[in-house]
């Protein structure tokens, strides 16, 4: 089973023309809600290429955490551990298959994402992390049910990091393979680097993750420095370009086992690249708890990524298996 711990936000999208500076107001398009967050969209993806599925993660007990709870449901994910409000207990399933609500004054709201997207398509966003904000570490502890059950545990940044830090230990206690996107970038205890196979990033993560080490300008050499953190294994995801793979017996041998693979992206007609990634990362942790290598994995993934940018929305753009069987071969 993939199990993946992390943010649901909803996201909350409007056009416009120009965006207005401070004290100024401008009329935009239409609101568009979507399911988001980095989280629901990996569990999302991986649910609907047809992965054993659990989110891990809190919403309010509002309408967007449940429009979030409906999306997991539509994808095939199983929403045991789905927290609503304050509720402490994962896995102990609600009627709504939900791992319960408990309203209160505490209880947080959802966490959601003010998306502008401007005439040049450029995004500002800004992000209320909201109930994400509140899954601690005890709610991991509740969760070795979930943890046990799990060959990969799939993590990103958009809850708190000490939460983060307990569900790698938690992943390692239960000899479960963690897959960790650091995004929003930010620097990992060294304990948790050391868990990482793979640590995924796209450019922009690599670049911040190596700030102040400047390394060469090449992926490859990305690679090699961010190996030099401590993970097992690095994926650099590379856009219309693929991926690169680093790690040990991947492709050439480079050093001391360790060696690179360019995987190439299949050519599409990209619309809308949001949650690109995240849709890569979902079905990469499900093929390696399958038991794929990681370059094969990565051979999968990028063709998952690919299918996702050529349609419009971030969960809603994510393929089936059956598409993805066909997609990107000759
Ligand atoms: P992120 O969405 O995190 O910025 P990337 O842009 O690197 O990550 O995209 C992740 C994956 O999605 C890539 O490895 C690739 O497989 C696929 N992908 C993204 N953009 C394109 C594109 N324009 N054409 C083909 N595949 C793409």
């Amino acid at each position: 089973d993939l199990l993946v711990v992390g943010s649901a936000n909803a996201d909350l999208v409007i056009g416009l023309d120009r965006r207005p500076g401070p004290g100024e107001t401008v009329l935009g398009s239409d609101l568009v809600i979507h399911p988001g967050g980095k989280g629901a969209n990996q569990a999302a993806a991986a649910a609907r290429l047809g992965a054993r599925t659990t989110l891990l993660a809190r919403v309010g007990a509002d309408a967007y955490g449940r429009m979030l709870a409906e999306a997991q449901r539509a994808a095939g994910a199983a929403l045991s551990g789905l927290l609503i409000g304050a509720a402490k207990t994962p896995g102990t399933v609600a009627k709504d298959g939900t791992g319960g609500a408990e309203e209160g004054k505490d209880a947080p709201p959802t966490g959601v994402a003010l998306i502008t997207v401007d005439a040049a398509g450029d995004n500002s966003i800004v992000v209320s992390p909201g109930a994400n904000g509140r899954l601690t570490p005890d709610d991991v502890a509740a969760a070795h049910d979930l943890f046990a059950a799990a060959a990969v545990v799939s993590l990103q940044l958009e809850i708190p990091l000490e939460t983060v830090t307990a569900a790698a230990q938690a992943a390692a206690e239960h000899g479960a393979r963690l897959v960790l996107n650091p995004s929003p970038p930010a620097r990992l205890p060294e304990d948790v680097l050391a868990l990482c196979d793979p640590l995924v990033v796209n450019e922009h993560e690599a670049r911040l993750l190596l700030d102040g080490q400047s390394p060469g300008a090449g992926p490859e050499e990305w690679a090699t420095a961010l190996l030099a953190l401590g993970p097992r294994s690095v994926v650099v995801t590379l856009g219309a370009e693929g991926a690169l793979v680093a790690g040990p017996a991947v492709g050439a041998e480079v050093t001391d086992g360790i060696g690179m693979a360019r995987v190439p992206s299949p050519r599409v007609r990209a619309v809308d690249t949001t949650g690109a990634g995240d849709a890569f990362t979902g079905a990469l942790g499900w093929r390696l708890g399958r038991g794929d290598g990681l370059e094969e994995a990565v051979r999968y993934a990028v063709r998952v990524g690919a299918l996702a940018v050529t349609r419009p929305g971030a969960q809603e753009s994510y393929p089936s298996a059956e598409e993805v069987g066909t997609a990107g071969q000759e």
